[in-house]
C-alpha cells in the first residue's frame, strides 16, 4: 500500500508546489550556494570521502545561461584550489550549450578545462540522454587530447556502451561507470535490471583489465560486490579506481565501502536550478517522497 502511495506522490510531482518538492529533494543537494557545497565537501572529507561538485542546471537554451554556468565553474575551481579541498568537478554538456551550438560548448569547456589544468583538478563530463551520447563522447575524446585531466561517463543500460569503451580505452580515458538514469527506448537501452547489472560488471571488468581508471558509480550492492571481486582478482591498488555515490543516498553503504579501504567520491550538486535533478532522484526512489509526505501529514516516520 505504502509503495503505491509513494508512486502516486512521485507521479503528481509536477502539480506539487516547488517549496514542497524542495523539502522532499533537500537530501540530494548541498544547498543553493557554493558555500553550501564547500560545507558539504568538508563534512564528507571528515568521513574520509572525496567529492565532485556539480553546478545544477541542464538543457539550457540561451547562450548567456551557458556563460553564467561556465563562470560559476571557474569560481568553483578557484575555491577548490584556494581551500585545497578534496574535490573535482562534474559538468553536464547541455548546461554549457551542447544542444545550442557545437562551437559554444567547446569554448565553454575549454575555458573550464584550462582553469582545471592550472590547479591540476580533474573534470568529469556527465552523460545525459541518448540524443547526446555520441556528441558527448566525441567532445570528451577531443578535449582529452588537449587536457589529460578530463574524463567522461558511460551508462550500463545503453546497448552501445561496451563498443564505445574500445575508443575510450584507446584514449586511456578515466571513465565513470553508472547504470544510467534517463528514460530510453528499448531499442537503445536494456530494460531488464539483471541484464543492466551484468553489463555494468562487464564494463568494469573491461575497463579495469585494460589498465584504465574507473569511477564505479552505484548504490547497488550487487554491482559493488561484482566490482570488488574484479578489483581483487586484478590485484588493483586503491589508486586505480574509486567508488562513487550520490549525496543523500545510502550513507551506510558509503561508510562500509570506505571502511573496507576503497576510495569513494560523493556527487555534490548545488545551485538554484535544483528541480530537474531532484525529480530524477525522487523518481529513482519514490519512497523518499512518500516518507516525507507521511511525515508532513504526521502519519509516519520520515526517512532518515
Ligand atoms: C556519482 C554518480 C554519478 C552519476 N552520474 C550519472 C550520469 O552522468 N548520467 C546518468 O545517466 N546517470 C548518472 N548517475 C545515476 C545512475 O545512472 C543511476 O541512476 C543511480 O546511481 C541509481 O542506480 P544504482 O546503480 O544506484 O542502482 P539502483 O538499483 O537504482 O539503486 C540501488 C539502491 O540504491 C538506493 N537508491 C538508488 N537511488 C536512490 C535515490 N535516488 N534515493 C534513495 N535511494 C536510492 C536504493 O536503496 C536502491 O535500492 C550517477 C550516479 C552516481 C552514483
Amino acid at each position: 500500500m505504502s509503495s503505491l502511495i509513494d508512486r502516486l506522490v512521485v507521479g503528481t510531482l509536477p502539480l506539487v508546489p516547488r517549496p514542497v518538492v524542495f523539502r522532499f529533494a533537500r537530501r540530494y543537494i548541498a544547498g543553493l550556494t557554493l558555500d553550501d557545497a564547500v560545507r558539504t565537501v568538508r563534512e564528507l572529507e571528515a568521513e574520509g570521502a572525496m567529492s565532485t561538485i556539480d553546478v545544477l542546471g541542464e538543457a539550457v537554451t540561451r547562450r548567456e545561461q551557458t556563460e553564467a554556468t561556465r563562470d560559476e565553474y571557474l569560481r568553483v575551481l578557484d575555491v577548490l584550489s584556494a581551500q585545497r579541498l578534496p574535490a573535482n568537478v562534474s559538468v553536464k554538456p547541455t548546461a554549457l550549450g551542447l544542444s545550442i551550438d557545437p562551437k559554444l560548448v567547446r569554448e565553454n569547456f575549454r575555458a573550464i578545462c584550462r582553469k582545471a589544468a592550472e590547479s591540476e583538478t580533474f573534470l568529469r563530463i556527465d552523460m545525459e540522454d541518448s540524443p547526446f551520447t555520441e556528441s558527448t563522447l566525441a567532445l570528451a575524446l577531443e578535449l582529452k587530447e588537449e587536457f589529460p585531466n578530463v574524463g567522461v561517463v558511460v551508462q550500463a543500460y545503453m546497448r552501445r556502451t561496451l563498443r564505445d569503451l574500445d575508443r575510450l580505452v584507446a584514449a586511456r580515458m578515466n571513465v565513470r561507470i553508472c547504470k544510467g538514469i534517463y528514460v530510453e527506448p528499448r531499442a537503445l537501452a536494456y530494460k531488464d535490471r539483471q541484464v543492466v547489472i551484468e553489463n555494468f560488471a562487464a564494463i568494469v571488468e573491461k575497463h579495469l583489465s585494460a589498465g584504465c581508471y574507473a569511477g564505479i558509480a552505484t548504490h547497488d550492492e550487487a554491482c559493488v560486490q561484482r566490482a570488488i571481486a574484479t578489483i581483487d582478482r586484478l590485484k588493483l591498488s586503491p589508486d586505480r579506481y574509486e567508488f562513487q555515490m550520490l549525496l543523500g543516498v545510502d550513507p551506510l553503504l558509503r561508510r562500509t565501502i570506505l571502511a573496507a579501504g576503497h576510495r569513494l567520491r560523493v556527487y555534490v550538486p548545488y545551485g538554484k536550478d535544483w528541480y530537474k535533478y531532484s525529480v530524477r532522484r525522487l523518481k529513482e526512489n519514490p519512497s523518499i517522497a512518500g516518507h516525507t509526505v507521511r511525515s508532513i501529514l504526521g502519519i509516519g516516520p520520515a526517512q532518515s
